[in-house]
């Protein structure tokens, strides 16, 4: 691949050049949601970040295997080894199957990332199913002496492996304050130390998930499944692995252990995390009262909402920001990224109707440059948004008819904006009152530019059929000595 693309492994703590393990493939695992609820900003930025990250690595031309999972068993209310499941919580309030829980929330989830033009992954496995690869795993860890049973439960024994590993290599965290800092919880007595984190659980009478074990009917813990899954489907050792920064410890941490433990490999060369969004300031929480739902802001029926924002506007926005900057959210913040979205997409618009003149009086390769430039430097989408509103006050002057392009220059910025915007950012057009969207702006040149050849090649039947098919479906045909115009009637 012709490229220098550069990414910030948080492994490394440096940016480093993106070479994948076996190229073209490119092996992505990305932790997704916990589905007992609906998605909100927390969920939206890094499935923004990584269909960015997805996005451009295909445009590379990398072939990419994408795992994101739906984490639907194990992960206790305190994110930890203790409390209740958060989906069998959420199914036995609502006297519900679990697993209704979970179809309903999954559906949800994925027409919410559908509305914000967040790209399918290439495998979305469950963890619960998944038991079997998350028991051999544990076998294995067993087999390295790493692992102990304590009533029932399989335990992961950090001190030992630290001796031999490097517990807090990814994290930065130190075993010693560990110990320290670990809050005495209920049933921790079984474990030999606080800070171990445990593999398979069992089952106390009230839990309904569970499943068969040689240690207890139970469930395997939180961290197992990505370790688990991401093995079975991108093998031991893998390009990307991605996910919030709230997930570095212990669920990254932990990650690399059991995988190294199992495996004997370090199973992740680049290490990526978006940072968090912040609302007005504060963190966003169910207790704060800041807690808004995609659904929310598409709707605008949350009370710090003055309005309705678009699934557009929401990705917009939180493309503004580099993935690795903490992002705060207000409504102000939101209708200045509304404004923006809008100017830029009005400009697209514009482009796709831009006549070309003989000689260019602005330089347009610079752009298409700078945008590739910020991408690979650990993509850097602000700096792709900032090129491109470069390009907005070309659109218009040229539009003003103080500026001109010729028709190279023309077709290289509107590759440059369908590239860029379309393609890697995945903003699209939403619907407008005119209902005159680029899209169609760009069938319409398509289809008279045939017409055109078909008159110069005196095929008149073809070029007075395609005007007639047209006015069947509403959209008028008018020639003059400059070519031809259409109007929605
Ligand atoms: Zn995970």
């Amino acid at each position: 691949m012709d490229h220098k693309l550069t990414l910030y492994n948080t492994l490394s703590r440096k940016k480093e050049l993106f070479e994948p393990i076996n190229p073209p493939h490119v092996g992505m695992y990305v932790c997704g949601p916990t589905v007992y609820g609906d998605a909100h900003l927390g969920h939206a930025r890094p499935a923004i970040t990584f269909d960015l990250v997805f996005r451009y690595l295909r445009h590379l031309g990398y072939k990419v295997r994408y795992v994101r999972n739906i984490t639907d068993v194990g992960h206790l209310e305190n994110d930890a080894d203790e409390g209740e499941d958060k989906i069998a919580k959420k199914a036995r309030l609502e006297q519900l199957e679990p697993m209704e829980v979970v179809q309903y929330y999954t559906d949800r989830y994925h027409r919410d990332m559908d509305q914000l033009n967040v790209l399918s992954p290439s495998i979305e496995p469950r963890a619960s199913g998944h038991i079997i690869e998350q028991i051999e795993m544990i076998e294995k860890i067993f087999d390295s002496d790493l692992a102990y049973e304590s009533e029932g439960s399989v335990y992961f024994d950090v001190e030992k492996y630290n001796k031999q590993y490097h517990y807090g290599k990814l994290s930065g965290r130190v075993l010693d304050d560990l110990m320290a800092n670990t809050r005495d919880l209920e049933g921790q007595d079984e474990k030999r130390n606080p800070y171990d984190f445990a593999l398979w659980k069992k089952a106390q009478p009230e839990h309904i998930m569970r499943w068969p074990s040689r240690w207890s009917k139970g469930f395997p813990g939180w961290h197992l499944e990505c370790s688990a899954m991401s093995a079975r489907y991108l093998g031991e050792r893998f390009d990307i692995h991605g996910g919030g920064m709230d997930l570095l410890f212990p669920h990254h941490e932990s990650e690399i252990a059991q995988s190294v433990a199992a495996n004997g490999i370090d199973p992740v060369k680049y290490w990526l995390h978006n940072n968090m969004i912040t609302i007005n300031g504060q963190k966003m929480g169910k207790s704060l009262g800041n807690f808004i739902t995609l659904g929310e802001f598409f709707s605008g029926t949350h009370k710090s909402l003055s309005k309705a924002y678009s699934p557009m506007t929401i990705r917009f926005f939180i493309l503004q920001a580099h993935y690795r900057s903490t992002l705060d959210f207000s409504n102000d913040a939101l209708l200045a990224a509304e404004k923006g979205l809008d100017r830029l997409m009005k400009a697209w618009a514009t482009l796709a109707k831009l006549v070309p003149q003989e000689k260019s009086s602005v330089e347009v390769n610079l752009l298409r440059e700078n945008c590739f430039a910020a991408m690979n430097d650990d993509f850097n989408s602000p700096i792709v948004i900032a090129n491109l509103f470069e390009g907005v006050r070309i659109i218009n002057s040229v539009n003003d008819k103080k500026e001109s392009l010729s028709a190279d220059d023309l077709s290289q910025l509107r590759d440059t904006f369908n590239t860029f915007i379309g393609e890697i950012l995945g903003l699209k057009q939403e619907e407008t009152s005119s209902g005159n969207d680029a899209s169609l702006e760009g069938l319409m040149n398509l289809v008279l530019d045939l017409r055109k050849n078909a008159k110069t090649a005196k095929d008149f039947t073809t070029a007075d059929k395609i005007r007639d098919e047209l006015t069947k479906i509403g959209i008028s045909v008018k020639d003059t000595k400059d070519g031809a115009t259409w109007n929605l009637e």
